[in-house]
């Protein structure tokens, strides 16, 4: 997306910048660097929070220094640039090394009082290994770059979401108590099951898809109908801060307790 600044110069945001979810904002920011606003989810705190969750300190200097050479174009490069370093190019979801910082930040901000309260959310998708044996790894690979497309979805612009292993997936929700993190767990859970499915159009090749499945109808000519050939599915375990006794290790251990029961209870489920 590309957006004009103040002094006219281009400045291209990229898919997937997500602070604020709001590319205007940002771009306020980056137009206003002078933005002053008490409120935690300010345009700037959460742009200070998003430096010091993703990535080190020295690009925050250069930034800086370009908001103060009057280069907005090029602080908006930087984030880009930051942005598209902290995530995985296939989901679209923060890679695993970014996780810890982000627990470890999450666990201060309690301290500090800044939040009260957060979750977790753990996923891994089911039989996936039948997918890539049936299909071939490509289309196994297009799956799961849908399957971040339909999690970023359902997460607020605070929230993250990483890629922590082949098929498996976090979601860190902020200021989020355990009912609402299981709502969403089961919101994401039932977006996979009504849209991402691998099929094809009459002799087309297979491939992953989003569609609603409900939308789907048999056609009259067979060359245009849809076939579906495989249904996917995730699995969810999902944990509290405040109920794990406050400890980033415990939270964690809790979530991949539950992701394992809701395996063993055949699949497709939220357990917490
Ligand atoms: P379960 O329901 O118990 O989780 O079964 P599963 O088959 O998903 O579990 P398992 O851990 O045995 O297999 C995970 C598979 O995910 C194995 C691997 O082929 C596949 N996988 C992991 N990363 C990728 C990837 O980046 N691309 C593709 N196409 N497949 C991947
Ligand atoms: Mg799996
Ligand atoms: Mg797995």
């Amino acid at each position: 997306m590309e957006v004009l600044n103040r002094q006219g110069s281009t400045v291209e945001l990229d898919r997937g910048f997500r602070f604020g979810d709001d590319f205007f904002k940002l771009l306020n920011f980056v137009k206003f660097p002078n933005y002053k606003d008490s409120d935690r989810n300010s345009v700037e705190n959460q742009c200070e929070i998003f430096y010091r969750d993703i990535m080190n300190y020295g690009f925050v200097e250069s930034h800086n220094q370009h908001l103060r050479d009057g280069r907005y174009d090029l602080a908006a490069k930087n984030l880009n640039e930051i942005n598209k370093l902290s995530l995985d190019p296939l989901t679209g979801l923060r890679k695993k090394e970014f996780l810890k910082r982000k627990i470890t930040s999450l666990e201060s901000d309690i301290y500090l009082e800044a939040i009260s309260d957060f979750s977790l959310i753990m996923c891994d998708l089911d039989k996936f290994k039948e997918v890539n044996d049936s299909f071939g790894h490509s289309v196994g690979d297009d799956t799961l770059e849908l399957f971040g497309k339909l999690v970023l979805e359902n997460l607020r612009p605070c929230d993250f979401g990483y890629r922590y292993g082949g098929e498996e997936f976090l979601v860190l929700l902020p200021e989020t108590n355990l009912p609402d993190a299981v709502a969403v767990a089961e919101r994401i859970r039932a977006s996979i099951e009504q849209r991402l499915l691998i099929g094809h159009y009459g002799l087309n090749q297979i491939t992953a898809h989003d569609l609603c499945k409900s939308l789907i109808k048999p056609a009259d000519d067979e060359n245009d109908a849809f076939f579906l050939s495989k249904d996917i599915t995730c699995s969810f375990g999902v944990a509290n801060f405040q109920d794990c006794s406050q400890s980033g290790e415990d939270l964690f251990s809790h979530a991949d307790e539950n992701l394992y029961v809701a395996k063993e209870q055949d699949r497709n489920k939220v357990v917490y």
